[in-house]
């Protein structure tokens, strides 16, 4: 780009519709980032930022500036760039085989290019299926409060967000919201089986809306965007059984917490259980190229062929850029390099490492009510008071998010999903991080903090 920064930026601002992240929404578009390596980002201007959001929405899983990923795509796109996903290609079958050793008892995987996009593929699927086997009759798909599995109309009629659904309604039919769980706001206070009494919540949904109806439920492992919530102990385990009960479909979305980053390869290995459809984005080549799966069983397979002697798997979708060979090429150099690594063991180990330091800061400043999270996706929730539990105004979490950028930290907040709730803030650097890394994120937040609230 021969142009100087300020007619970049003047570009900029006459004519990129920037798009509303968790973290940046208050200046959206105000900084220009030019270049990354591993956590560390720089500015047109020069100035550098330790990035703990992962490319903003936790997308950077192994770090900036990685040039084996580049080399990778750049000899597919000389090799190949390109043929549609109806035929058979190196890099994605080299991808699925090396993805399904990570995902026991998974078997097929087809690709697309949003993590929206591979959502949609599962409730069509669910669809297909419905119509194949139960006449139309089990289509829908509960989805919970709180959790979000993408921008598209059917993706957004299956998310639990108020600030992203209000002015898009109506939406689509056969999407059905169930209550959501969070440990720290239990509505049945403090009781030792919350994780089962929680789920009663979606059998209840299930009875209320007929069983020969419901064709699917939909969670995200770990709420992402919802604000970073771990699922109570046996929660997970419980909503498995009751999908088996009454034969409906559980789908997994793990576009945030996939590759690693909760320190396992997917967040749903944490919990012992098998789900029928996994969903998976963002971490999946790590913003070096648009690439998204959609990841069952065999049985969800075999149910969607058209009879015994069908051996494609006849399910009526395309995708043009599920096709992109060099995304999936980038995909495998992705995965090469984490595996290598050990990144998902360093997200394990450093997501203690950032608890502690979390911890550590909770000792001072009585705002931090909760410190949660697995592996280096953590969050914050800011209270005003901690007997209370009364939820700050969300111009705290957004005054602390533009004071860590002042002191060169980039940190995210979840978004408003139910009214009064918005003061959650998030923390999910690359896997990469180093202990040095870890506690220049905990310093600068500190600093933050210190700005905003006065100390214990
Ligand atoms: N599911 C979850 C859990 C997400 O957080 C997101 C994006 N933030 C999506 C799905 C949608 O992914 P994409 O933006 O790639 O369509």
């Amino acid at each position: 780009f021969e142009q100087d920064t300020d007619t970049l930026k003047a570009w900029d601002k006459a004519h990129v519709w920037h798009h509303m992240t968790t973290g940046q929404t208050a200046d959206a578009g105000l900084t220009m980032f030019v270049r990354g390596e591993g956590l560390w980002l720089w500015d047109i201007d020069g100035q550098e930022y330790l990035d703990a959001t992962a490319g903003g929405v936790w997308v950077t899983n192994v770090g900036y500036g990685r040039r084996e990923i580049a080399d990778a795509v750049h000899q597919q796109l000389l090799d190949l760039n390109y043929f549609a996903g109806s035929m058979a290609s190196k890099p994605a079958s080299a991808f699925a085989e090396k993805l399904l050793g990570k995902m026991p008892g998974m078997s097929r995987v087809y690709y697309s290019s949003s993590g929206s996009e591979a959502n949609e593929k599962a409730f069509k699927m669910v669809r297909q299926i419905a119509h194949k086997h139960h006449g139309g009759r089990k289509h829908k798909i509960l989805y919970r409060e709180r959790d979000y599995h993408g921008t598209t109309l059917a993706a957004l009629s299956a998310s639990g967000q108020m600030e992203r659904r209000e002015h898009y309604g109506p939406f689509l039919p056969g999407f059905v919201e169930f209550p959501h769980c969070c440990e720290y706001r239990s509505q049945f206070g403090d009781v030792e089986d919350y994780g089962a009494r929680a789920a009663q919540a979606l059998e209840d949904v299930i009875l209320r809306e007929g069983p020969n109806t419901v064709g699917a439920v939909i969670v995200e492992p770990i709420t992402a965007g919802g604000g970073i919530i771990p699922p109570p102990a046996g929660y997970l385990q419980a909503v498995r059984d009751i999908c088996d009960r009454y034969d409906v479909l559980l789908i997994l979305d793990e576009v945030v917490c996939g590759m690693g980053r909760t320190g396992a390869w997917f967040g749903y290995q944490h919990y012992g259980i098998t789900p029928d459809i996994v969903t998976m984005a963002k971490g999946v080549a790590s913003g070096y190229a648009a690439i998204s799966c959609t990841v069952t069983t065999e049985r969800v397979y075999e149910l969607l062929k058209e009879d015994a002697g069908d051996t494609l798997g006849y399910f009526r979708d395309i995708s043009t850029f599920g096709g992109c060979l060099a995304s999936q090429a980038a995909a495998l150099a992705n995965v090469a390099i984490i595996e290598r690594e050990g990144l998902v063991e360093n997200s394990a180990r450093q997501g203690e490492r950032l608890t502690e330091g979390f911890r550590t800061l909770a000792e001072r400043y009585p705002m931090i009510g909760d410190v949660r999270g697995k592996g280096l996706f953590q969050g914050i929730e800011l209270v005003t008071d901690r007997a209370s539990r009364q939820p700050v105004d969300e111009s705290v979490p957004m005054a602390i998010v533009a004071r860590c950028k002042a002191h060169g930290l980039l940190i995210g907040r979840t978004n408003r999903c139910v009214p009064g709730f918005n003061n959650v803030l998030n923390f999910s650097p690359a896997l990469t991080a180093t202990d040095q890394e870890i506690d220049t994120i905990v310093e600068r937040l500190d600093r933050a903090l210190h700005d905003v609230t006065p100390t214990l």
